[in-house]
């Protein structure tokens, strides 16, 4: 992370000369404080949010969400409902429901947002360069008025200086979809936003921190869950020591070390001593058994159920406006790499742009003749999506729109972000993304260099196709080191495509 910038580089004038495009995404389990981030939210100045998703994460709740939209964002509120999914799959719900705006800023249910938010915010993000993946808000925690914080409290007021956390994060929508978003096996809001920070800096994204204020209330929270997270969170206690003979030692200077900071209240020390006996043996029990259950998890995210191919320059050699069956050329590879697919259990599909038959170039009965060679030689596909428009029609469909992408999607029955997309252009990635489909780019040497940069690239589709079974990690920037798999995640080699 770098170190935090102030004060802020751009003014409200200056910030307002850039196009800012974000949404801002809420879940919460319908907690009051709802009331007072959307109300901060509202009356934050500078650009408004094109969009407010909230994630309505409660369980059993068939009566709609108790908070009042305030005014100027009634026209932009939309609420998606999940029932008790966890924090990670409550954002991913609702970063995938917004509009695919180019940043998502993710608040806390409990957080209210500075009176000058919104012009910080544009700051922050229009500064941020193309390979930065989030920009991290500055968490104000007030600290208690009369006495020393409780355990309790300083661990919530420890927020300020974590990294990370996404009680105010911005994300950038890209960074988001190659990183396949939070991994939903976090069910707790604990380190599941490190997760992600983290997956996005393995695959080459940057993350930084920002200078707009964002204020979390003091609030106290269950002192044995506080205190839990504090240890596993830090792990200042090593987990060896406790299995010795200073059991007794340790407890006391750990109970000593928590005591310390606080105010020394009956009821405190009480709880100190307490916890301080009861956290060890539970956090190593905790760790023992999470390790135990989750030894064959495999990396997030899973994998795709479906792989969509761009067909010229991907899966043929490019030949402009071709309508001749007969010279269909497979690129090296192509079928075999399709047909691992299909054994692997996974949808396939063509999304190939056609201007050539709005441009009276080619017919479609010609279109479709070299589209059924390439199944012949190729495929079989699940499903062939065809656009036959050109720019001028302005086509929903046509890359790098994502229409033709949800559209397969749905023909396959899969969610757009359950997609990979393999083709050779900025235009397929844009689609692909904006569908919040993951995308594998593998150039030609009509890829223009500036294309390469951002995004997944591998040198051939067989490669493309390996790494997608095998669930490699793909860098989107080149200055990261070659994709790796997860610490801690299954050892994935690249798989090879039979031929
Ligand atoms: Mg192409
Ligand atoms: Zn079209």
């Amino acid at each position: 992370m770098e170190p935090v910038v102030s004060p802020c580089p751009l003014g409200p004038d200056r910030a307002g000369q850039h196009e800012l495009s974000y949404v801002v995404v809420i879940p919460t389990i319908g907690r009051p404080s709802l009331q007072n981030c959307l109300d901060a939210l509202a009356a934050a100045a500078g650009p408004a949010p094109q969009q407010v998703v909230l994630a309505d994460d409660r369980r059993d709740t068939p009566d709609p969400l108790q908070v009042t939209v305030p005014a100027p964002l009634a026209d932009r509120t939309i609420i998606v409902t999940l029932e008790g999914r966890g924090p990670a799959a409550a954002r991913n719900a609702g970063w995938r429901a917004a509009i695919p705006s180019e940043w998502v800023v993710f608040l806390d249910d409990d957080v209210c947002v500075g009176p000058d938010w919104s012009w910080q915010l544009a700051a922050d993000l229009c500064g941020a360069a193309p390979d930065v993946a989030g920009v991290q808000a500055i968490i104000r925690v007030p600290p208690p008025a009369q006495s020393k914080p409780t355990d309790a409290e300083r661990a919530t007021l420890g927020l300020a200086d974590a990294a990370w956390i996404t009680a105010d994060m911005a994300y950038r929508r890209a960074a988001l979809t190659d990183a396949g978003g939070f991994d939903e096996r976090f069910v707790r809001a604990f380190r599941e936003d490190s997760d992600l920070a983290l997956r996005a800096t393995a695959l080459g994204w940057k993350l930084r921190r920002g200078c707009r204020m964002t204020t979390h209330p003091l609030r106290p929270a269950c002192g044995l869950c506080a205190a839990t997270l504090i240890l596993l969170g830090t792990r200042h206690r090593s987990q060896a020591a406790l299995t010795a003979s200073g059991w007794l030692a340790m407890t006391a200077e750990f109970t000593l070390a928590r005591i310390a900071p606080g105010p020394r209240t009956h009821r405190e020390i009480t709880a100190m001593a307490v916890t301080s006996a009861a956290i060890p043996p539970l956090a190593v029990g905790y760790w023992v058994a999470g390790s135990w259950q989750h030894r064959h998890a495999r990396s997030w995210p899973p994998l795709p159920a479906a792989v969509l191919f761009d067909r010229d320059g991907t899966l043929v050699h490019d030949v402009p406006y071709n309508g001749d069956p007969q010279r269909v050329a497979p690129v090296p590879g192509a079928a075999a790499a399709v047909a691992a697919l299909r054994r692997a259990g996974l949808k396939i599909a063509v999304v190939t742009n056609q201007s050539g038959i709005a441009r009276g170039l080619i017919t479609r009965e010609q279109a479709d003749a070299v589209n059924r060679r390439i199944d012949q030689l190729v495929g079989p596909f699940d499903a062939w999506l065809v656009c036959p428009h050109d720019e001028a029609e302005a086509c929903h469909g046509r890359k790098p729109a994502p229409g033709m992408i949800l559209q397969a999607a749905d023909l396959l029955g899969v969610a757009p972000a359950d997609c990979v997309v393999v083709g050779d252009t900025a235009a397929d990635v844009s689609a692909a993304r904006d569908a919040g489909a993951r995308a594998v780019l593998v150039p030609t040497t009509a890829t223009r260099p500036a294309e390469h940069n951002g995004v997944a690239c591998v040198a051939s589709l067989t490669e493309a196709v390996s790494a997608i079974l095998a669930g490699t990690r793909l860098p989107s920037w080149r200055s990261a080191p070659d994709a790796q798999p997860w610490p801690g995640g299954p050892h994935a080699t690249a798989a090879t495509v039979e031929v």
